[in-house]
């Protein structure tokens, strides 16, 4: 089954088309690239897909069910995590602290006729487990003014994680880092690839075409193609579009 299907989404900002009759599948297992200019409308997928935006028309499916009507909590509680384009960090508190937090706020709604204290240990527990798996175990303790932008980027992720998704949907994660910062980066995701599906928006095009799965191209809110990165590094519609003399491939 499909991790998300979208169906003739549309949504209007008064004269702005940001989202124009999107049809889109991640599958599951995939890593789903978006690329696209800035302003294509790629944020602005990934809030309806979240549930934060409401679609003028369309519909969206989340593991063959529709929710396009449910709320942001209610998608959450179905396994769909997102990481937003900017940061949005607790900074005065540590990287665990965080990560509690998003685990929390996932537990307190499944569990919440339980005792507390229990869910409290499962909560660490997947917190911690999340800290490992992007690296930052050794930095639980640090504040997140402490972390370097690549880690504290890395932490978003983790928070994600800690809620044990089903599905990630990550908006430029690569956004602002240093070279060395990508690569761990990048580095993660491939590490992910295969455990979850992921809808990746990003504007780095080697990531992207070292990442993907499939790749699809958004240009003033409309998907131009839809292939793998080769397709896509070699599709005539894209290149004049979007790539431009970014791909001399
Ligand atoms: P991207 O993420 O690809 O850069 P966005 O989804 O952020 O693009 O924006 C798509 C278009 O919708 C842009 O023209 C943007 O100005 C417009 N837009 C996005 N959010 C809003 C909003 N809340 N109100 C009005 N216009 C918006
Ligand atoms: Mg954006």
């Amino acid at each position: 089954m499909s991790a998300l299907v979208t169906t003739s989404l549309v949504k209007r900002f008064g004269g702005v088309q940001a989202t124009d009759n999107v049809s889109l599948t991640v599958e599951s297992g995939q890593l789903h690239a978006i690329i696209g200019p800035n302003g294509a409308g790629k944020s602005t997928l990934i809030g309806q897909l979240a549930g934060e935006i409401k679609p003028d028309a369309g519909s969206i499916e989340l593991f063959g069910n529709n929710v396009t009507a449910q709320s942001v909590v209610a998608r959450a509680n179905m396994g769909l995590a997102r990481t937003y384009q900017i940061t949005q960090l607790a900074k005065e508190f540590t990287a665990l602290d965080n990560v509690l937090l998003a685990a929390n706020a996932k537990a307190s709604s499944n569990f919440r006729f339980w005792a507390s204290a229990h869910a409290d240990t499962k909560a660490v527990d997947q917190s911690l487990a999340a800290l490992a798996k992007v690296g930052l175990l050794d930095a639980k303790d640090r504040t997140v003014g402490e972390l370097g932008h690549g880690e504290q980027r890395q932490l978003e992720i983790a928070m994600a994680l800690a809620t044990e998704p089903k599905v990630l949907l990550l908006d430029e994660p690569l956004a602002g880092m240093s070279q060395g910062e990508s690569a761990a980066m990048i580095a993660l995701l491939k590490s992910l690839k295969g455990r979850y599906p992921m809808l990746l928006v990003e504007h780095d095009m080697d990531a992207v075409f070292q990442l993907a799965d499939c790749v699809s191209v958004l240009v003033y809110g409309r998907i131009i193609a839809t292939g793998a990165p080769d397709e896509i590094r070699s599709n005539a519609d894209v290149r004049a579009a979007y790539l431009g003399d970014e791909v001399n491939a």
